[in-house]
């Protein structure tokens, strides 16, 4: 009896396991559902946006009820609605918004990331983009930056003297959303984002803003910093830039049991090599084997005059 009840289960587990295995093989079946996706950004950074989306009291709703969903297109959300943030009391309205009804915070940069955890069913959620100013202190090397500017934007405003000194591998992502997720970039002398902040304003969702920096609230700035904005919502951030420089790219390949001492020795002991990435090979020949190291290194040699130190 023992026996048959055992290889009922496993007959059972086996016939589940085969028809997810199909499933999972399978071709897709239509087309991926990719809406609503996020529309473009249209208005001035700097002016109000009317006539588009209904009010409630104060707040600024680009669309009520519906879903959202992340750029795979894989995680479409019931929500509340969403709501333009464009300056920092649209955001503390939209808290006690929330608040008074009992409802989630969820908050939208480029909406890249696609894990399905930035987006709560239900929440209000509010899209960042328009929230995007900045100024530049040239002597201190300090840019003052909104949470939903893009590096793109940054590029374009800092551009032709300074550079971003910590961004992901493109730039099209929020600076909310890559200090959220404390992301990393190309530049291993630099580190991941967070490194290159020096301090933010975060408002609590009292409406409350904090100051946060490596000295002045400490834990909140760590907390906050890869904290997928579950500890506040970042208004804007004071950033490290760094001087523009030209690059020259290079490319090699590298064993991949060999990449470890070619960083060391050649990367590492070379601060000329400013940026770096490599991509595991996909052909079948050199299968994960291979890897494409492409490097960029200072064309100018500006980062090695240690007088000067205009990449530090
Ligand atoms: C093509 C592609 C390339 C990528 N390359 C890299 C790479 O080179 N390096 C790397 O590290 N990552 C990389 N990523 C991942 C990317 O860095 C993260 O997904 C990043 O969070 C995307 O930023 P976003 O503006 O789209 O944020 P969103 O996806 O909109 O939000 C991400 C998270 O940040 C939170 N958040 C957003 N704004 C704020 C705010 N103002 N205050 C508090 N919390 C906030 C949200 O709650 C959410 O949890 C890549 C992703 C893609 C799709």
């Amino acid at each position: 009896m023992t026996t048959k009840v055992a290889i009922l289960v496993l007959v059972l587990v086996v016939a589940v396991a085969a028809r997810q295995a199909l499933y999972y093989a399978a071709g897709p079946s239509g087309e991926k559902d990719c809406s609503p996706i996020a529309p473009p950004v249209t208005s001035a950074s700097s002016s109000k946006e009317s006539g588009s989306g209904s009010t409630d009291g104060d707040l600024q709703w680009a669309q009520r009820g519906g879903r959202i969903n992340d750029v795979s297109c894989l995680n479409p959300t019931p929500i509340r609605g969403i709501v333009n943030v464009q300056d920092a009391d649209d955001v503390r309205r939209a808290l006690a918004f929330a608040s008074r009804s009992g409802l989630k915070v969820s908050i939208a940069g480029a909406r890249h990331s696609q894990g399905g955890h930035a987006f709560a069913a239900d929440a209000v959620v509010l899209d960042m983009r328009r929230f995007n100013r900045m100024s530049l202190n040239e002597a201190t090397r300090l840019l003052t930056v909104q949470s939903g500017a893009t590096w793109h934007d940054i590029q374009n405003f800092l551009h032709p003297r300074f550079a971003v000194k910590a961004m992901q591998s493109t730039d099209l992502f929020t600076v909310g959303g890559s200090i959220s997720v404390n992301a990393h970039g190309m530049d291993h002398q630099a580190g991941s984002v967070g490194g290159s902040v020096r301090s933010m304003h975060v408002m609590l969702p009292d409406g409350s803003v904090q100051t946060v920096s490596r000295t002045e609230q400490p834990e909140l700035f760590r907390l906050v910093v890869g904290g997928y904005g579950l500890f506040g919502i970042i208004l804007d951030a004071d950033i490290d830039v760094t001087e523009n420089v030209v690059y020259r790219s290079g490319r090699e390949t590298v064993d991949y049991r060999n990449f470890v001492t070619f960083f060391k020795d050649r990367i590492l002991r070379d601060p000329s090599y400013r940026l770096m990435y490599g991509h595991l090979s996909t052909s079948p020949g050199s299968f994960l084997k291979e890897m494409l190291v492409y490097t960029y290194k200072d064309a100018e040699g500006l980062c090695r005059s240690s007088a000067a130190s205009p990449c530090g």
